[in-house]
């Protein structure tokens, strides 16, 4: 098992650390607790069980709301709370290399924001610790956009969707605006709406696609306006 996580396309910090929970060495509380340097081995985030490395990984509240941001979730759902080694065997046994790295880049997220809920006493949504995941894995994330003009209830559908470098959507949005708008004035709206969402989400993107080369060439322009 140690083979296949070590030689997972992930970067080097995350199989550092992915090597440390199979050696049952992150310092969680009941880590800490045994080696007499915490008084009290209770996770701070739910209070209601010792926190070990599975329950600050997979089974506390708060990890359990970012697993539901992804497919992992069912997986989770079939499961009994086991110890973190048995997590990782049970899995290797149902994915693939690719999906098994998406789950060590999560881990990691969790492990990230469960640290800075410790020092800081500040957690992140658990949208935005898979969207830090997301970010890891590739480290190349593409803006898309979409325009549906509507004529007869005079409005335009916009839509936008960031991906990760296997196409994957790791957010969409699509809304309604009214007003009559041409088709260029749609696409720009459509690329507003999703520089907005990146920004909402702080995720940095190095790809924004359009399929207008007048759009793109406004774009383009050193002084488009
Ligand atoms: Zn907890």
């Amino acid at each position: 098992m140690v083979s296949s996580l070590w030689s997972l396309n992930i970067p080097p910090k995350v199989r550092i650390f992915v090597w440390r929970i199979c050696l049952n060495a992150i310092p969680s509380l009941a880590n800490l607790w045994i080696r007499k340097v915490v008084a009290d081995p209770h996770c701070l985030r739910c209070g209601a069980a010792v926190e070990t490395s599975d329950h600050a990984l997979f089974w506390c509240g708060d990890a359990r709301k970012v697993w539901g941001w992804n497919w992992f979730d069912s997986f989770f759902k079939e499961l009994k709370i086991v110890p973190v080694l048995d997590v990782f065997h049970i899995l290797l046994s149902k994915v693939n290399s690719s999906e098994l790295a998406h789950f060590c880049l999560i881990t990691w997220a969790i492990w990230n924001d469960r640290n800075s809920f410790s020092n800081c006493g500040i957690s992140k949504a658990p949208k935005l610790v898979v969207f830090r995941a997301a970010k890891l894995l590739s480290g190349l994330l593409k803006l898309n956009t979409e325009v549906t003009i509507l004529k007869n209830i005079k409005s335009i559908g916009l839509g936008a969707a960031i991906r990760d470098d296997k196409g994957k959507i790791i957010i969409a949005r699509s809304r309604l605006m009214q007003g009559s708008f041409s088709c260029e004035t749609g696409k720009l709206l459509a690329l507003w709406e999703g520089l907005l969402v990146a920004k909402f989400y702080k995720i940095s993107m190095n790809i924004a696609e359009v399929d207008s080369t007048s759009v793109a060439s406004i774009l383009n322009s050193s002084n488009p306006f």
